[in-house]
């Protein structure tokens, strides 16, 4: 009886330590983000200032607080992480991840503290790893760094390899081994068994001004179990290390990743320079979808010329008679009055204005069809940026254009520096979002602004549009409905939403076959998602409760529900989350209390009232 009395006594201390941990390495990490982001602050603003005297020590200092502050975070980090799997509050995130993207992230920064050190860090990735996979992508990642970060650390010449192989494929399962191995000052088989302990180090005195806590290889250990297998090492003291373990992935593409490139990736072009610029040229584009509007406008930006940008082929005509135009753009679907009909009516009063048609219907005998309908020009949607550019000089009057020269759209710097940080805030909060591939919409959008604006515009034209399309679902207007989700096919597309843009591609090819059947099966799911869209993309903040939308029932569940699995892991950035989010909406009174109680619970961490309160409400 007292054995277990004094058990249950070291059980209830070591659980308050752990907790205790938990909450303190949080406390200590957000002053210590603060630190890192002022530093980062005073780095940036002495790279662009023109170098003072003092301003080279100044830079000095604030490296050094930068590596420091580094370092102390990652200790913090690591402290954090092992008290949350002592109080088994660790639990796996899984999600599908891309594989080469894990491993570029991975290599680029050992990289650099290689090359640091002058040893030769090795990659051998298997050409047939699946692309892409499902698990716990961040605990991998975590550690892979852990187990290179040591083979730099213990390494003092030669180098080390990353090597990671497809062992077997079931199904839609794989195993997969990885290894790192070094070439460094190895283990004696006696310190073996110390390895994994926690804040352990071995060979003191031979390691000594090598920083450590002893936690990486604990934690590593303990991540590995907890994905369901085991960290072995092998290691000849004075030769080197082997650390290894395999894990079985879930596939969800199995088309192999190919030969590995570190820089890989698609990158934005910064190179790029008009072909030409034509200021005084004037042209008129033609598109219901105004995503695609403000695309060409983007792409059309550095070329000067000056666009006029209507909706529809009836405002096409009225504007027409306005201006004097030297060429128009036209989509050709569009509701009412579609490019074609649109540019019919142009000829009566312009019969020689050249016309391009922009459609995403690539018939193979498309140029000729639009052609005898008479236009001059074709391009294929979604837009090339140089195929535009090259399209448009072909018909623009020779007079009005002429070649770029550099130094002509240099902008006055200091405008640009308020509106810089906006943007950088705005996509890295939209970096979180799911469903949005921020590099493929600049790449669509052709700059970085012009993909800012198309994705407010998406988020602010998303109720409409999509009351648009249940309007003609309901009315069982088929065709104005084909209409609608080519709109969102290519607006989706613009902004990184592949999933989305391929369903509702899939919906307008039903659409057009007269599949009435799939429609209705598949609307529902495509609009949810669609929907799902004015939450992952962050708006302008609504203040005042009565502007706000009423809370549906089952976002408020939903919110509990994620509160649960976030208090078990003590997650505060991740309450603070679920918490902002809640924020946007009106509550019932009752909910606003209790969330308001939540909310002073989370900020001061208090984890066990918070549990207490998830299980009053769930049980209600
Ligand atoms: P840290 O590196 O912070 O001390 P780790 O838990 O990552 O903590 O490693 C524990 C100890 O194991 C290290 O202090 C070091 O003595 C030893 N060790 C880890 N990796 C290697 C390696 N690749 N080669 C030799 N010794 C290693």
């Amino acid at each position: 009886e007292e054995l277990k009395q004094a058990k249950d006594e070291a059980d209830r201390a070591n659980s308050a330590k752990s907790r205790f941990l938990a909450n303190m390495s949080h406390e200590i990490r957000t002053p210590i983000n603060t630190i890192m982001g002022m530093d980062e602050m005073i780095l940036r603003e002495n790279r662009e200032l023109p170098v003072k005297v003092y301003s080279t020590s100044v830079v000095k200092y604030a490296a050094s607080i930068k590596t420091a502050s580094e370092s102390l975070l990652g200790m913090i980090n690591d402290i954090l992480d092992l008290s949350k799997i002592e109080s088994g509050k660790m639990n796996l995130v899984c999600r599908d991840y891309q594989v080469a993207e894990l491993f570029r992230a991975i290599t680029t920064m050992i990289r650099v503290r290689a090359n640091e050190k002058g040893l030769e860090f090795r990659t051998e990735l298997d050409p047939e790893l699946p692309s892409a996979l499902y698990g716990d992508d961040g605990k991998i990642k975590q550690v892979i760094l852990n187990l290179l970060t040591n083979a730099v650390k213990y390494t003092r010449q030669g180098g080390f390899t990353l090597k990671v192989r497809v062992s077997s494929i079931d199904g839609d399962s794989c195993r997969i081994d990885y290894s790192v191995r070094d070439s460094g000052i190895g283990i004696k088989p006696e310190d073996m068994d110390r390895l994994f302990v926690p804040f352990e180090r071995l060979d003191e005195h031979k390691n000594t001004g090598i920083q450590g806590t002893g936690l990486g290889l604990d934690i590593s250990r303990q991540f590995v179990e907890l994905m369901g297998s085991e960290l072995k090492c092998d290691s000849v003291y004075g030769e080197g290390s082997t650390f290894y373990f395999t894990l079985e992935q879930r596939i969800v593409d199995a088309e192999p990743m190919g030969e590995f490139s570190e820089s890989g990736g698609e990158e934005i072009r910064t190179d790029y320079v008009p072909l030409f610029v034509a200021p005084e040229a004037r042209a008129m584009v033609v598109d219901d979808n105004e995503m695609n509007l403000m695309v060409i406008q983007g792409l059309l930006e550095r070329t000067k010329i000056r666009l006029s940008l209507v909706n529809s082929g009836k405002k096409c005509l009225e504007e027409m008679q306005n201006g004097d135009y030297d060429i128009v753009l036209l989509d050709h679907m569009m509701p009412e009055m579609d490019g074609i009909e649109t540019l019919h009516e142009i000829r009566k009063t312009h019969p020689d204005i050249p016309a391009v048609i922009l459609t995403a219907n690539i018939a193979t005998n498309g140029e000729d069809y639009y052609k005898n309908e008479g236009f001059q020009g074709y391009l294929a949607k979604p837009v090339d940026g140089e195929k535009l550019e090259e399209v448009l000089k072909s018909f623009l009057p020779a007079e009005k254009v002429r070649e770029w020269t550099p130094g002509e759209d240099e902008q006055p710097e200091a405008e640009e520096h308020g509106e810089a940080s906006e943007q950088e805030l705005f996509l890295e909060k939209l970096s979180t979002a799911e469903g949005i591939d921020i590099s493929a919409g600049i790449r669509f959008c052709g700059s970085r602004d012009a993909f800012i604006k198309a994705v407010g515009n998406f988020r602010d034209a998303l109720e409409e549009r999509a009351g648009e399309i249940e309007t003609a679902y309901v009315e069982e207007d088929w065709e104005l409905y084909t209409i609608k989700v080519h709109a969102l096919k290519s607006s989706a597309r613009i902004i990184g939403a592949a999933e989305l843009s391929e369903k509702a591609g899939a919906l307008e090819e039903a659409g057009i076959n007269g599949d009435i059947d799939a429609i209705r099966k598949d609307t529902g799911e495509m609009m949810s998602l669609y929907r799902s869209y004015l939450e992952k993309i962050p708006g302008a903040d609504a203040e005042g409760d009565e502007d706000k939308e009423e809370a549906s029932r089952e976002m408020i569940d939903d919110a509990w529900e994620a509160m649960r699995d976030i208090a078990s892991a003590m997650d505060y950035d991740s309450a603070e989350m679920v918490i902002e989010d809640l924020k946007g909406y009106r509550l019932p009174q009752k909910e606003a209390e209790r969330f308001d109680e939540l909310k002073h619970m989370v900020k001061s961490l208090d984890w066990d009232g918070i549990s207490r309160l998830i299980e009053e409400r769930m049980s209600e």
